[in-house]
């Protein structure tokens, strides 16, 4: 994989943000917890210094007598406590006079440091606050030394008191081993733990990711001819199955639409076909048999009906077509449905005289107001009387009724036809569908099989619904249902007039 394709990668951004994340949280982390600890012993020895100088105040004394000033530690040998005490107290500790002059030297603190030079030793006694220094002994190991001074005690009557530089200190190499080790436990512990972090983000990135590629690759493989495929749900209830059952859902889809696509282009293939091999034959009979220009007459005559036929079939296919992809734009005007209705039904009333059907109408007195597209809504109620009235044999009944219900309008179109049978049923509205039962075989003339495809398509592009029931040999009964809109009060309508115009 190419640097630049790599860097762009989920895997890498994603493993890129939690090593990033992890290395910065190490870093706080560790950086605390190290300053912190070598705070607390850093605090460590400056209060155990603290603590031997008062126990120095309080066993150690300085007393004048005739020999000169000597010092003394006051405390009880017996007593297990004061002992240890003082042991640890003298263990590292020199006194000696204000101008230096050693008076009591533990042998390691002359060991490691010989004795303080004079202008330290002034230094301290002026100033008010015992002093605090790390030095290293001869053994090169760190010391911390706390050096300050006492009074000698004032005994006999005497009134002034005298100065004396006391330095007391510990060793402090194994605490300082500790600040080490925990330094060096802090520096090596980060960087590994964020190669660990990168390590980590790589591997659950990768194992998060490897579902989607999954995913993508069967995607791939799916194409026009194989839309049947789905990809497998891992059954984790997760984002990802979410996904994928989504982009199932879709290529099922696709299939469908698919499927309908090659159904459709057969469909026109057969329909188209059929007059054309009618013309041909009519024509090549004409060709080699007709004699007399009646004959030759008689073959165009029928040649152009059914050239006719396929224009019809191609003028109607185009128009649904345009209809489907939303080509055509509906034409809406305030209209009085009723009267549209009314229209209508008298143009069949002849043809219905004609085929001694009887044909009635109801609901349609009061005008019934509406915004709809006159050319459409006659072309629906045309298609369904048209249907009614060839399905259904002398003697039958076609009833047309439009009723008022709240904020729409319905028109029932129904017959004592030949029924369709109920296996049929959800395929009428598909286009150049055309049952085939011996019942509907009795019909006069052959459709098309579109009629219904443009009532279904005018229902809902005016936001309506079309139902059917039918039973066989009873009936058929066609429901439309229509929005009316605000256009039903006559004040609005001439607003909406107004706004259209
Ligand atoms: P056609 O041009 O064949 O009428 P349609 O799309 O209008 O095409 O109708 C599709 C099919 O539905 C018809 O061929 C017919 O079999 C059936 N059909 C439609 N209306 C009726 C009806 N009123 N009674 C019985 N069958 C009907």
């Amino acid at each position: 994989m190419p640097v630049r394709r790599l860097t762009r990668g989920l895997r890498f951004q994603l493993t890129a943000s939690y090593g990033l994340f992890f290395t910065l949280l190490l870093l706080a982390v560790g950086i605390t917890f190290r300053n912190q600890a070598i705070g607390i012993i850093n605090d460590q020895i400056t209060e155990g210094l603290k603590q031997d100088w008062a126990a120095v105040k309080g066993y150690f004394k300085i007393e004048k007598t005739d020999e000169g000033y000597t010092s003394h530690w006051y405390y009880d040998p017996e007593d297990i406590d004061e002992n240890a005490i003082v042991s640890r107290l003298r263990t590292l500790y020199l006194v000696t006079d204000e101008n230096g002059k050693q008076m009591e030297i533990s042998p390691s603190y002359e060991d490691q440091f010989g004795t303080d030079s004079l202008s330290y030793i002034r230094q301290v006694l002026k100033s008010p606050e015992p002093i605090l220094r790390q030095v290293t002994g001869k053994d090169g190991r760190p010391y911390m030394i706390r050096s300050g001074y006492v009074y000698s005690e004032m005994l006999h009557g005497e009134t002034h008191p005298r100065k004396f530089y006391v330095a007391i200190g510990r060793s402090i190499f194994n605490s300082r081993k500790l600040q080490q080790r925990i330094t060096w436990l802090t520096w090596g512990v980060i960087p590994l733990g964020t190669i660990a972090g990168f390590l980590l983000g790589w591997y659950n990135a990768g194992r998060a990711l490897t579902p989607v590629l999954e995913v993508a690759r069967t995607a791939q493989r799916i194409s026009g001819s194989n839309l049947s495929m789905r990809i497998p749900v891992r059954g984790a209830h997760d984002e990802l199955d979410y996904l994928i059952a989504t982009f199932n859902q879709m290529i099922a889809r696709l299939e469908s639409s698919f499927t309908q696509m090659r159904q459709f282009s057969i469909d026109v293939s057969h329909e188209l076909r059929t007059p054309i091999t009618i013309i041909r034959g009519q024509l090549e009979v004409a060709l080699f048999t007709a004699q007399t220009t009646e004959q030759y007459r008689d073959a165009i005559v029928s040649s152009l009906q059914d050239i006719e036929r396929l224009s019809q079939i191609v003028r109607a296919l185009l128009l649904l077509s345009q209809a489907e992809t939303g080509q055509v734009v509906l034409q809406k005007a305030p209209l009085d449905l009723a009267a549209v209705v009314k229209d209508i039904t008298e143009q069949f009333e002849i043809p219905a005289e004609g085929a001694e059907v009887k044909l009635s109408l109801s609901g349609a007195d009061e005008p019934l107001l509406m915004e709809a597209d006159r050319v459409q809504i006659e072309r629906m109620l045309s298609n369904l009387l048209s249907n009614a009235m060839k399905f259904t044999p002398a003697g039958g009944e076609v009833r047309v009724r439009l009723s008022r219900l709240e904020g729409e309008a319905e028109l029932v179109v129904e017959d004592t036809g030949v029924g369709i049978p109920a296996d049929h049923l959800p395929h009428i509205f598909d286009r150049f569908y055309r049952v085939s039962s011996p019942s509907a075989s009795a019909s006069p003339e052959k459709g098309l099989g579109l009629g219904l495809s443009f009532v279904a398509w005018i229902a809902k592009a005016h936001g309506g619904t079309v139902d059917v029931q039918s039973e066989p040999g009873k009936g058929t009964r066609f429901m439309i249902r229509l929005p009316m809109g605000t256009t039903d009060d006559p004040g609005t309508q001439r607003n909406v007039v107004a706004t259209v115009g």
